[in-house]
């Protein structure tokens, strides 16, 4: 038995742990959750569990649907809000083929083969995203719960006190928090994760949507990670931020350049920017997704850097002097509805593809994008992102990078099922157009 066995066996008896929920996710990003008793967890660490594939989405191939769960003991936490006498603790899973062979419907397993060639050009990919939400008193129609704007300190019951006990929740699971503020719109709020391998923070993504809904569920409100719930407030976006390391050394660093950038992270920009109409439909993956990336509202919506800038996709935050590990770029399509393992794998080989093809990077944007002409941004090479989710499929069927980084199986499924999506949408009549056309003619 390995240590990292041992170490849950001995905190499962000493916790007084009554069940473990092992945990992985559907293609879409969707938290899947079985629960087994404590004595099953020493076998289902050496073989996994056994479950039926084909009813989970984007699982289902008839000659593969016996799957088999493999908890990762590295992952093993127990659940904050489970205490007393049912605690509950719980591991995130590798899915595997009966054989042994990894699942091709697992995005973990998308993820770490993006990251193992990483590993093999040498580098380790490290994120640290900015996760916006909204808390709202009711769902439908969706009331934000206090009329807060930026950095506002609300008073004690309307969000504060929400941020308090999410962080304190997320720090017992073994996930540091940075920083926390309201954020622009009514009832928006933001939390930071402290930096961490781009799997860790998958896996923190995923339990941090879990515990900021069970926080809002204890105090009788209701968290949305919905990209754009309101037309005229800003939408949730979860900046991304991104750095590649040469063991210990921060490999975007360099101090004889004036944007402290190195080479490499200069060419992983450009990967980013060339690539970025084409993994649009994965890093904003939702029909809703589509309304948030407009103007006047801190979103982006062409493929340019800056440092200023809040409507560039990539900005390059101001640089911490003598803190070379903080050198690093801001991806801001991305939204918190996303599957972060899918996401992070598309930007990881977006980069990677710029620095293997030493793609050179464009000028930095020193104006705001949406000030230009559509001229004006065409002679600069300046490309739009898709405006609707159809147009950010019609890009994502057209591309090898993501074909490459998802596999067959994930894409193809990904691309059915965001069709259908699109299909559906496109037959509503909304309540802007009744508004507007009722009376045409
Ligand atoms: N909410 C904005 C977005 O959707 C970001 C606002 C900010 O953090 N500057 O991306
Ligand atoms: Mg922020
Ligand atoms: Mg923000
Ligand atoms: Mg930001």
């Amino acid at each position: 038995m390995d240590r990292q066995t041992e170490f849950v066996l001995r905190s499962m008896e000493e916790r007084g742990i009554r069940f473990v929920r092992l945990w992985f996710t559907d293609v879409l990003g969707t938290l899947k959750s079985v629960a087994i008793a404590p004595a099953e967890v020493e076998g289902a660490i050496a073989e996994g569990v056994g479950f039926d594939g084909s009813a989970i989405e984007g699982f289902s191939r008839i000659y593969e649907s016996d799957l088999v769960a493999h908890p990762d003991p590295s992952t093993y936490q127990v659940l904050p809000w489970r205490q007393g006498g049912r605690s509950t603790a719980r591991m995130f899973c590798d899915i595997k083929l009966p054989d042994g062979s990894p699942s091709f419907a697992d995005p973990r397993f998308v993820l770490k083969r993006a990251m193992q060639k990483a590993s093999d050009m040498g580098f380790t990919f490290y994120i640290h995203p900015e996760i916006e939400f909204f808390l709202l008193r009711h769902l439908q129609p969706p009331e934000p719960l206090d009329d807060g704007g930026y950095f506002d300190h609300t008073t004690l019951g309307d969000g504060t006190d929400f941020r308090r006990d999410a962080i304190t929740m997320l720090e017992q699971m073994g996930i540091s928090v940075e920083f926390s503020h309201h954020e622009a719109a009514p009832g928006q709020h933001e939390i930071d994760l402290r930096y961490a391998d781009a799997l860790t923070m998958a896996d923190n993504v995923t339990t941090f949507r879990v515990v900021v809904r069970e926080v809002a569920v204890s105090q009788g409100i209701h968290a949305t990670f919905m990209p754009k719930p309101f037309s005229d407030f800003a939408g949730s976006g979860m900046h991304t931020h991104m750095s590649l390391f040469e063991g210990d050394t921060n490999a975007f660093y360099d101090a004889s350049d004036p944007y402290n950038l190195s080479r490499t992270a200069k060419h992983f920009v450009a990967g980013l920017l060339r690539h970025a109409p084409e993994i649009t439909a994965v890093t904003n993956q939702w029909v809703n997704s589509y309304k948030r990336l407009v103007s006047g509202s801190e979103a982006p919506q062409f493929a340019c850097w800056g440092r200023a800038d809040r409507s560039a996709l990539v900005r390059i935050p101001q640089f911490t002097p003598g803190k070379t590990s903080s050198a690093r770029v801001e991806y801001r399509a991305v939204d918190p509805a996303v599957n972060p393992y899918l996401a992070y794998a598309v930007m990881l080989n977006a980069g990677l593809k710029g620095i293997e093809e030493e793609y050179p990077l464009p000028p930095e944007l020193e104006q705001e994008a949406w000030r230009l002409s559509g001229r004006e941004r065409k002679a600069l090479g300046i490309r739009e992102l898709p405006h609707n989710l159809d147009e950010a499929i019609h890009l994502m069927e057209e591309s090898e990078l993501v074909a490459d980084t998802l596999g067959e199986h994930v894409y193809g499924y990904f691309l059915r099922n965001k069709l259908d999506e699109f299909a559906a949408y496109r037959r509503q009549v909304t309540p802007w157009e009744l508004e507007r056309h009722i009376r045409v003619m």
